[in-house]
């Protein structure tokens, strides 16, 4: 499986790293060792000093397609739940600044932590859910999937043109404002509405 992501999907988030609203999708990849799962916990690495969490809606894909047209693209899906997209935020930077990719910023070991999966048929409209984090009990994220710039039906449209989706892939759909650092001995805690589906510790 493969793990397909978004970046700057929301266009809070995109002003407050002082990044342009994209013209199309932003994609990069994380591989299957990125995957963080079952509550454990995310040990800081010791490559970066400013880990920052960005909060996100997951979706699982149900079925195989290539160059899957939006109004079939829901039809894709399978379940969803909700992810930390961990970024190791002064590497990447440092890529930024040199026109470099991301691999190494926001692929690396166990920087997809995602929570307890949700049937598709537990939500009415997947491109209006609400989601939101805790850190230490405090809320510091909220987000809902209406205002992604470019929805999951586009998402999937795009991206399946230049790789195809196969069942069990995952794709991170981008993260809304409020991104932060974490420490060491803080509490990560991830909703959907009113369910925790995440909850971890930094180590
Ligand atoms: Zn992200």
């Amino acid at each position: 499986m493969k793990i397909l992501c978004i970046g700057r999907n929301y266009a809070e988030h995109a002003k407050e790293l002082k990044n342009d609203i994209p013209e199309s999708p932003v994609v990069f990849m994380k591989p299957q060792t990125a995957l963080l799962k079952d509550n454990k916990p995310f040990y800081l690495p010791s490559f970066s000093k400013e880990m920052h969490y960005e909060t996100e809606l997951v979706f699982r894909i149900g079925k195989n397609g290539k160059s899957v047209q939006a109004k079939y693209a829901l039809s894709y899906i399978d379940a969803f739940t909700v992810g930390i997209d961990f970024t190791a935020r002064d590497l990447q930077s440092v890529c930024k600044q040199k026109g470099l990719p991301w691999e190494i910023a926001k692929s690396f070991d166990n920087s997809a932590a995602i929570g307890t999966w949700l049937s598709i048929n537990e939500s009415k409209d997947i491109q209006d859910i609400n989601f939101s984090l805790l850190l230490n009990g405090i809320p510091v994220q909220k987000g809902n999937s209406k205002d992604m710039l470019f929805s999951l039906d586009k998402i999937i449209a795009y991206i399946s043109v230049y790789f195809t989706l196969q069942q069990g892939d995952i794709i991170f759909t981008g993260t809304p404002v409020g991104v932060s650092s974490v420490k060491i001995g803080d509490v990560l805690e991830a909703f959907i509405e009113e369910k925790s589906l995440l909850k971890f510790e930094i180590k």
